[in-house]
């Protein structure tokens, strides 16, 4: 059974009109060329056949994802829109790529092989490694198909792309590195369109826009530019139900192994959200939750279906209220800051077992 809102211990909301007017500000900010939507990772834990949709309707045509099969769960839902598949290409799925016109992220000498064996030509997009030391060409594999222009005589080149490895924070002198090491790889090629900026890099300014920008975190309410306010709209609410509401004398444990203990009569309020839901276990004693706009101390251990918060100054809290995880006053960045990871982490951590409600474009 699907967990409804009768039955979860969480609820999910997704505004999607949210994500659409993030991917349009991020259009008006990217003069240069459309903005794409990487929705890897089932769209940053959010649902990409939910999200994607909403984000095609609203004109968007090219898509990113990390592996094959996400890009073969939402290829029928975007008719004509360009799938590409981040991974690069595994060896002996190349017909899978062809009959579901998927568009693959070539990285290596080998994988340009194999698709241009392949091509009649067939389009590719060729990744470039400018510094992420991850995926890619390298500068030597670069020099080598520069070289030998035949290589790629069974490859439709759609763009050339690179990836920031820094773009969050502007002043980081690997931004102007890269852009000059990927205008350099442009240079010596023959014309082809450039992928560049992913969220942060839309915001690091001209010389690192290109002809498809590439932003994930952004679209989904992530901020951007963690040094200035965040200028995207908020995607993401989450609220946890109080399940239980107990009087615990001064003195006593609280959850697993007794890390909290109170230090007065307390009123301790055991919400349904746990680490199995994406509440990070690092949060033990470090988290929040909010009522009425106030924040209640996540205290003790969380554990794995539950998480114990301090209710003693907030006499509303009583079974059945719901506490804001995420939501208005509580961020993804902000939650993700106190767990001592990114938003990134936050979002695609989030569980399978919260009743999910979508609120459309
Ligand atoms: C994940 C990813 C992106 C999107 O990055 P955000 O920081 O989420 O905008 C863009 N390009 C590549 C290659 C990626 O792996």
């Amino acid at each position: 059974m699907l967990p409804t809102a009768e039955t979860a211990g969480a609820i999910l909301d997704v505004d999607l009109g949210a994500i659409v007017s993030n991917w349009r500000l991020l259009s008006e900010q990217h003069r240069r060329g459309p903005v794409a939507a990487v929705v890897k990772a089932d769209a940053y834990g959010l649902g990409a056949t939910q999200v994607t949709p909403a984000l095609y309707a609203a004109g968007c045509r090219h898509f990113f994802v990390a592996l094959l099969h996400e890009a073969l769960a939402i290829r029928p839902l975007l008719p004509d829109a360009m799938v590409a598949v981040l991974g690069g290409l595994i060896p002996g799925t190349e017909t899978v790529y062809r009959d579901h016109a998927i568009t693959p992220i070539l990285g290596s000498l080998a994988e340009v092989d194999a698709w241009s064996r392949f091509g009649a030509p067939l389009p590719a997009i060729l990744h470039v490694d400018t510094g992420m030391g991850r995926l890619g060409l390298s500068p030597a594999e670069w020099a080598t198909l520069r070289d030998g222009p035949d290589r790629l005589s069974g490859v439709t080149v759609a763009y050339v792309m690179s990836h920031l490895v820094s773009s969050e924070l502007p002043d980081d002198a690997m931004n102007a590195r890269q852009r000059d090491a990927f205008a350099g790889a442009l240079g010596g090629f023959p014309a082809t369109a450039s992928s560049f900026a992913n969220s942060s890099g839309i915001f690091l300014g001209d010389g690192w826009d290109s002809d498809l920008a590439r932003p994930g975190a952004a679209l989904y309410g992530i901020n951007p530019t963690p040094d200035r306010p965040n200028p995207m709209r908020r995607v993401v609410g989450l609220r946890a139900r109080v399940l239980a509401v107990r009087d615990v004398p001064v003195g006593q444990g609280v959850g697993y192994n007794a890390t909290w203990h109170t230090e007065r009569p307390s009123r301790i309020a055991t919400a349904g959200i746990g680490y199995a839901d994406g509440l990070h276990r690092a949060l033990s004693n470090r988290g929040r939750a909010f009522f009425d706009g106030r924040p209640l101390p996540l205290v003790g251990r969380v554990s794995m279906d539950l998480t114990t918060f301090d209710a003693t100054d907030h006499p509303g809290v009583v079974p059945g209220t719901w506490l804001e995880i995420l939501g208005p006053h509580q961020p993804p960045d902000d939650l993700a800051a106190l767990a001592g990871t990114n938003g990134y982490e936050v979002l695609t951590s989030l569980g399978h077992r919260f009743a999910r409600v979508y609120h459309p474009a």
